[in-house]
């Protein structure tokens, strides 16, 4: 019996009268801004003076100032820089925040793994939409919504929900459907759910799945066709309808198949692992280690980065790309998105 709120739930006149600062205008800080915007709420973006974003925000017809100007005017203060810089922007702003003033976040990792310490007489809120930016922004002018999460760390006013439900009736997420949760719960399932199983888990069953193949002798083309194109087919049959439909979509032959191997193949190990890996989010060891890795300048990273960028199946992939124009049917948005 979670609580699931709707538009009906949330009273956009907590926002009434009330500046929203925008820090940052990425992936979630311009669809924020831009929906907040069009909801009639008034925003003010914070970018650094030498910010790139900067013409972005004016061009598209928000007022933009420095972060700590616009944390001075704002009485919601939303927190959409990279999370690693978070704590550096927090720094700059914290001087500037009122009591009753409401610190907003779209992921938890800085205050649940206390990398920010907010003074004791403000809100602490999370509104996380469920999906990157540009469909948060992509669904508002389609007059659709994107799901989120609702949480509340530090409720000061007495009125945090009040104001978090009003944000996110602002930037579409109630119209969708909103779902509570802590900090704590949000920042551990994401960590958990992109390192084991969505980014993390996914690349390497799709890396050592073309490996086998290829090492067994088989054309890279198939191997990528088999383990990384129909990925995506098999994806969004789950997203519509969930594992049953695509078991009712794919040959009674892949369901058995399926069915029988998939588990020799992620075995009692693979869980064992996943329960490590969930541990190690649970401890706080990942949090410390990517924090370090931060301020050595990323040496781990970059080296993986690189690394990932030259295995073999994304030249296959390349190459098949430009040969195939399976991607002829997309929209000028899917475009845009892919070049941001
Ligand atoms: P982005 O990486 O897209 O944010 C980039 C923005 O932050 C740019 O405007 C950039 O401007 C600004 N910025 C970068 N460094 C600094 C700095 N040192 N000082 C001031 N501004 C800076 O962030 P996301 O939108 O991906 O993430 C924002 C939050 O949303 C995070 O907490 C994330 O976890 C959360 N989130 C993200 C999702 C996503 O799909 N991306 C989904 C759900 C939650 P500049 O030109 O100055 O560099
Ligand atoms: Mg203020
Ligand atoms: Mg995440």
């Amino acid at each position: 019996n979670t609580e699931i709120y709707y538009d009906d739930d949330a009273d956009e006149s907590y926002l009434a009268n009330t500046t929203v600062a925008v820090l940052g205008y990425g992936s979630q800080g311009h669809a924020h801004a831009l929906n907040l915007h069009d909801s009639g709420v008034d925003v003010v973006v914070g970018l650094r003076e030498s910010s790139s974003s900067r013409a972005a925000a004016k061009e598209d017809g928000l007022e933009v100032a420095t972060p700590v100007e616009a944390a001075a005017r704002a009485e919601v203060i939303s927190v959409l820089v990279p999370d690693t810089v978070q704590p550096d922007v927090f720094e700059q702003i914290k001087p500037e925040l009122e009591e009753g003033d409401t610190l907003q976040f779209a992921h938890g990792f800085n205050i649940h793994f206390n990398q920010i310490q907010p003074p004791e007489n403000v809100d602490v809120t999370m509104i996380a939409p469920k999906s990157p930016g540009h469909l948060v922004r992509r669904n508002y002018e389609n007059d659709q919504g994107t799901p989120g999460l609702l949480a509340i760390y530090q409720d000061y006013t007495g009125d945090a929900k009040g104001r978090a439900l009003a944000y996110g009736k602002g930037i579409g997420c109630t119209r969708a459907g909103v779902v509570e949760t802590t900090f704590r719960e949000e920042t551990e399932t994401d960590l958990f759910g992109e390192q084991a199983v969505l980014c993390g888990g996914i690349a390497e069953l799709i890396k050592v799945g073309y490996e086998t193949l290829v090492d067994a002798g088989y054309s890279p083309e198939m191997a990528y066709f088999e383990c990384m194109n129909e990925m995506k087919l098999i994806v969004d049959l789950m997203y519509e309808g969930g594992l049953g439909a695509m078991w009712d979509s794919v040959s009674d032959t892949a369901e058995y198949g399926g069915l029988t191997r998939g588990d020799d193949v992620v075995d009692d190990r693979v869980r064992e692992n996943m329960e490590e890996v969930l541990e190690q989010v649970q401890n706080g060891e990942f949090a410390t280690e990517w924090i370090a890795e931060n301020q050595a300048n990323r040496p781990v990273y970059t080296q993986l980065n690189q690394a990932e960028k030259n295995h073999e199946i994304e030249d296959v992939g390349e190459r098949l790309r430009d040969l195939f124009a399976w991607e002829e049917g997309q929209t000028e948005q899917e475009d845009e998105d892919e070049e941001q």
